[in-house]
């Protein structure tokens, strides 16, 4: 049944077919709700009014109250546009359009008296103001005047009348015709409980604050229902995940107190113990475990993933990991198969380069359970490789794989969904975290094996070059190896490539001494890797490459990284570029090579890497630079359904809207206790709402 908020605008007082078309093409809004919903995006001060003599070049905006003196229209074409020229005690100054002339002309009548409203600008010893908002004074009200909102609008808007101003004004009208049909949406309970205010009044005093507090709590209500909502569904979401897929119970931990007992070559960290708890839990718990563990860059997850394999072999499973790329996959195997060895546990490698006959002897020993773990890349995913009884899927670096292929390994086991563990390097913020996964449980390893130096970072600029050739033949001297990194980007790509190349020629010509590797995406797979395993071996010294070394390699003798044209990089590349370093015992460099002149934000990030080695901290500095759409994966996440909600600075608010989600779902899992209608009912609209916008878009 459609209710009052699915009325089409153009039924608004003062909108009107013609302004209605508009709006829903500039603004995307059709519907009354979907205007409610269009809330100001700041407030101003409009308490201050300025005679046209106190008019300063520095202004942002200024607002002056003065009499029409005369109107006219000026020049042809392009250049024509509407002048009036107004005046008050102090001063005379211009008011200029150029669009929607007709239409200024017609309200602007010589001798009325307005408050206008823009930025100044001074031309000549003249003042003027383009495409000012203006109210004629005698309507204009005490309320109004104090706390203005401002609502986004367009160029093409702005020219029917519909700026800021206009807007506001087709909000009071609908405010008007709603207002006593705005519903409730959350329960009783959540209202008192996290102390926030009604629907109905967080609505008006969006558009029309009365006071800064009342704004305040306002907007606290507004964004702490988009976070709930989100929150809710999410968890929905993993409740019936789990209550529809039973897991292998994966109890006992023999082959694991072995390893533990006599061949684990270091202590484990605090929080490598408790991720490897957290995920115990899981398996034995006869729920699938889905869970995604989140550690910087060097933290250690390859022992994590390790032990969890042996918790699902000992209970008679077979475990599997697969890495985004070739040269992961190997490095991967060679790390696992020295721990396997100990243990007696038979491993293999399948990639897409495997031959014939290695890929046979896998299929058969997997089929027959001989093979307890099997390390690969996309290839593990093809039908072909089937388990005997795959129990736990480990999926290294996944924000490279989609869900899709995800859902592929779920069918590896026609019995149980296997257990799946992802192992992710890109620290996302918590807060990120919590809507990203929502529905995947996180663990976090949040400390760094000891006796790690941090990795020092400087900022050079090119023309420093010299100085840090000296640094990487210092180094190569004590017998360290050095990575070079150039950035590659898909669309310029033959022009990065020369410049990789020129950097190749130019260090060869710098170090005719050293043995040098290059290492870039479209080379060869045998070349590439032939290259890598040069450098893995310590027989080159110097590795240039591209960003393909990004991921996950290992070479802890390697302890000096030069990205070069590091303004290009965004922050959590640098950091994981940066991550290839420090893993061994010698101090660690990192070299950020930039050009002299910098954007803004290319100067905080190359700051930020140069300040701090902590994953999180630069993720949640990149989450404020970039805004979460741009983030991986926030697409599908319904993060872009936040309207007035920000997940950059309303961190602890989601967190209590989480807690509220969670809370509610506790005590009434299907949401069916009267309290709890007003959030059913609202869920049942979003899903509504949710059908319309993918017919119109
Ligand atoms: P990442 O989390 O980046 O995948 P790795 O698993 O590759 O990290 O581990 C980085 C290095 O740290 C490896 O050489 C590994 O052997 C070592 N390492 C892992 N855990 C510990 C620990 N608890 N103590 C000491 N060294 C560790
Ligand atoms: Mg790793």
């Amino acid at each position: 049944m459609p209710g009052i908020f699915d009325t089409k605008i153009e039924f608004l007082k003062g909108v009107g077919p013609q302004r209605a078309a508009l709006i829903n093409k500039e603004l995307n809004i059709f519907t009354y709700g979907e205007l409610i919903q269009h809330y100001p995006f700041r407030y101003e001060d409009r308490s201050t009014f300025f005679k046209i003599n106190q008019l300063k070049p520095d202004l942002e905006n200024a607002q002056v109250i003065a009499k029409v003196r005369r109107v006219e229209i000026i020049g042809m074409g392009g250049k024509r546009r509407l002048v009036a020229e107004v005046a008050d005690e102090t001063g005379v100054m211009e008011m200029t359009w150029f669009k929607g002339i007709q239409w200024v002309q017609k309200k602007l009548p010589v001798g009325a008296v307005y408050v206008f409203f823009g930025k100044p600008a001074q031309f000549g010893r003249k003042w003027s103001i383009a495409h000012p908002e203006m109210e004629p004074l005698s309507q204009s009200r005490e309320q109004h005047n104090s706390f203005q909102p401002v609502y986004s609008t367009t160029e093409k808007l702005r020219a029917r009348f519909l700026d800021s101003r206009g807007i506001s004004k087709i909000q009071e009208q609908l405010l008007q015709v709603c207002y006593p049909h705005i519903r409730e949406t959350l329960s009783a309970s959540i209202l008192t409980r996290f102390n926030l205010i009604g629907k109905a009044e967080a609505l008006r005093q969006i558009h029309f604050p009365t006071d800064p507090k009342l704004l305040n709590a306002a907007q606290k209500r507004l964004k702490f229902e988009e976070f709930f909502f989100l929150q809710l569904r999410l968890l929905k979401m993993k409740v019936n995940r789990t209550a529809k897929s039973p897991g292998q119970v994966l109890p006992n931990t023999d082959l694991l107190n072995d390893f533990y007992a006599n061949h684990i070559p270091f202590e484990l960290t605090n929080a490598q113990k408790r991720v490897i708890r957290e995920a115990y839990r899981d398996m034995k718990s006869g729920k699938q475990m889905n869970r995604l563990i989140q550690g910087d860059v060097g933290s250690g997850k390859t022992m994590v993933a390790f032990i969890c394999m042996l918790i699902a072999i000992s209970s008679g499973a077979q475990a599997c990991l697969m890495a985004p790329t070739e040269i992961l996959a190997i490095q991967h195997y060679e790390g696992l198969k020295e721990y396997a060895d100990l243990m007696g546990l038979k491993i293999d490698l399948l990639t897409g380069s495997s031959k014939t006959k290695a890929r046979r002897e896998i299929h058969e020993t997997l089929l027959s359970g001989e093979l307890k773990i099997l390390i690969g890349t996309h290839a593990l995913l093809e039908d072909v490789v089937q388990f005997k009884n795959l129990g736990l899927a480990i999926v290294d670096e996944q924000h490279r794989f989609g869900v899709a292929q995800r859902a592929k390994l779920w069918a590896k086991n026609k019995e149980y969904i296997p257990h799946v563990l992802v192992m992710t390097a890109t620290p996302i913020p918590r807060t990120l975290a919590m809507t990203l996964y929502g529905d995947l449980d996180v663990s976090v390893i949040d400390e760094l094996p000891a006796g790690r130096k941090p990795i020092q970072t400087v900022h050079r600029y090119d023309k420093d070059r010299l100085l840090v050739f000296s640094f990487i033949k210092k180094e190569v001297l004590k017998g360290r190896q050095v990575y070079i990194v150039y950035p590659l980007i898909d669309e310029s790509e033959t022009l990065d490539l020369k410049n990789l190349m020129d950097g190749f020629e130019s260090i060869s010509r710098a170090f005719p001494e050293f043995p040098i590797s290059i290492v870039y995406g479209s080379m060869k797979p045998e070349a590439k890797d032939f290259e890598m395993q040069r450098f893995v071996k310590g027989e080159t010294k110097i590795m240039v490459a591209t960003t393909v070394i990004e991921v996950g390699v290992n070479v802890p003798n390697a302890s000096v990284m030069i990205i070069e044209n590091a303004e290009r990089f965004g922050l959590s590349q640098l950091h994981q570029l940066r991550g290839r370093v420090g893993r061994g015992a010698e101090q660690s460099y990192c070299v950020l090579m930039s050009k002299y002149e910098l954007s803004k934000d290319s100067r905080v990030r190359l700051d930020t890497m140069v300040r701090t080695n902590d994953g999180f901290e630069i993720a949640d500095v990149d989450l404020k630079l970039r805004g979460p759409g741009d983030m991986m994966g926030t697409q599908q996440s319904g993060i872009t359904d936040l309207l007035i909600a920000d997940l950059s600075k309303d961190a602890p608010l989601l967190t209590l809207a989480r807690d509220a989600a969670e809370l509610t779902l506790s005590e009434d899992p299907g949401l069916e206790k009267p309290e709890n209608q007003p959030i059913l009912i609202q869920i049942k609209n979003q899903k509504k709402h949710a059908v319309n916008w993918s017919r119109i878009s």
